[in-house]
């Protein structure tokens, strides 16, 4: 079939099947949705529906609906200077009717690549039918000596420009009733009113948009016929195992730095971060509607790199490990990101988020190292041993000190320490053991 034959969900609907039938990853960049969430959106656009996700922050949202550009076709022809993507075939708009039947095959095309054929646009109760729709453009209707009703006067809004492509709003609850109804009637009939002028605009679009679950299900915050015109309602959800939520974690940190200074994060660190947000997610100080980001860890890595980082290149090192006290260095990555309830706001943020790295660090801790019996270390502390590691120890000094605990490097393999000569993964590990202790 020739490109821009079809309408828009017909090519997504066909490019999905080829994809799925060739068994290519759909939504590549997308974890832990493979069983859950994907196959629905799948089946809602092989369904050609409308849809809509309902998820907490930071659930890989925007990410799959920027995903789905994938499933156009890479370019399609539209008449060229159409502000709104007319199809060749089958043209909508009066100027690119008009021009069609004066200058029939003559007519001047131009390609369109799928990435200009996704718009996005955050809802919020000052968006107008203007903004989204249209407005009479009164100066454009003088100067072409038109009617204000005319067609030509239109001055498109987003909506319209995203003919033959994706239209994306997020946090559709936040849309005032009024462009709800708007937004319905383009859905249903093709038919808007703008400025009490009617209008017949029959797009081709594919309209997905996203909502916190609670602002969605709220009565009276959707028009009932809207949401009634919305075919599928998927929800996301956040990384179900750790190990889910690392290779998000991963995936999505910026770890390779321009700098000289090597940081390595050791993997308990990596599930220590991680951890934190499954703490924090069930924390009943933390507002559960809200929700806590996939962005708490990966702003938490990025920030104890960047604190080892710091460390390594105040003490003329090149090498460095991180280390537990990182993590209470990232605290500024995280207190942001916990939308506190009334107990959590009366002990503060930053309580609240030592809290859930000691919790979190003692989780992973006992992961490890279960049943150990460290009584020989407890010992050393009780019968008067003291550590005296300055803030800003060089790497070597802070070894030889952590060295003189007796049974306590001698446990940093199970924590992944290849070689105990190694001073700076050794005394890094011994600090986590430390710390679970
Ligand atoms: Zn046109």
């Amino acid at each position: 079939m020739r490109a821009g034959a079809l309408s828009v969900k017909n090519e997504i609907r066909r490019n999905l099947l080829c994809a799925i039938q060739r068994g290519e990853t759909l939504f590549p960049g997308v974890h832990g949705y493979e069983d859950t969430v994907i196959p629905q959106i799948v089946n809602a656009l092989l369904s050609r529906h409308n849809f809509i996700l309902l998820g907490l922050r930071g659930q890989a949202k925007s990410r799959i609906l920027r995903g789905l550009i994938q499933l156009l076709d890479p370019e399609i022809p539209v008449i060229a200077g159409c502000e709104i993507n007319d199809n060749p075939m089958r043209p909508i708009c009066r100027s690119c009717r008009e021009r069609l039947a004066a200058e029939g095959d003559n007519t001047s095309l131009a390609w369109l690549p799928r990435d200009q054929r996704y718009v996005e646009k955050l809802a919020t109760p000052d968006v107008t039918i203007a903004d989204l729709i249209g407005d009479v453009d009164p100066i454009r209707a003088a100067r072409g000596g038109r009617d204000l009703s005319d067609e030509l006067t239109i001055h498109y809004g987003l909506l319209p420009r995203a003919n033959r492509g994706i239209f994306a709003i997020n946090e559709l609850p936040d849309l005032a009733g009024k462009i709800q109804v708007g937004l319905f009637n383009i859905m249903q009939e093709g038919d808007i009113q703008i400025k009490g002028y009617p209008l017949r605009l029959p797009l081709d679009v594919l309209l997905v948009f996203t909502a916190n679950p609670e602002d969605y299900t709220a009565r009276g915050k959707i028009i009932t016929p809207l949401k009634d015109r919305i075919g599928a309602e998927v929800r996301t959800h956040y990384p179900s195992t750790i190990q889910e939520g690392m290779t998000i974690t991963n995936q999505e940190a910026w770890m390779e730095r321009d700098t000289e200074i090597k940081v390595d994060v050791p993997q308990y660190l990596r599930e220590a971060i991680e951890e934190i947000a499954f703490q924090a997610r069930e924390d009943k100080r933390v507002d559960r509607r809200s929700g806590v980001s996939q962005r708490l860890p990966i702003t938490t890595l990025e920030n104890v790199v960047s604190s080892a980082e710091q460390r390594s290149a105040r003490l003329g090192e090149t090498h460095t490990v991180a280390r537990v006290t990182d993590l209470y260095a990232a605290l500024p990555a995280i207190t942001g990101k916990l939308e506190l309830e009334y107990e959590g706001e009366l002990k503060g943020a930053e309580t609240i988020a030592r809290e859930l790295i000691r919790t979190a660090v003692g989780k992973i801790f006992s992961k490890y190292f279960g049943e150990v019996n460290f009584q020989q270390v407890i010992q050393w502390f009780e019968v008067g041993g003291e550590l005296k590691i300055p803030e800003l120890a060089a790497t070597n000094q802070r070894f030889r000190q952590l060295c003189q605990i007796q049974g306590l490097t001698e446990h940093t393999s199970k924590l992944g320490v290849t070689n105990r000569k190694d001073e700076a993964a050794s005394a890094a590990a011994a600090e986590m053991i430390l710390e679970g202790l």
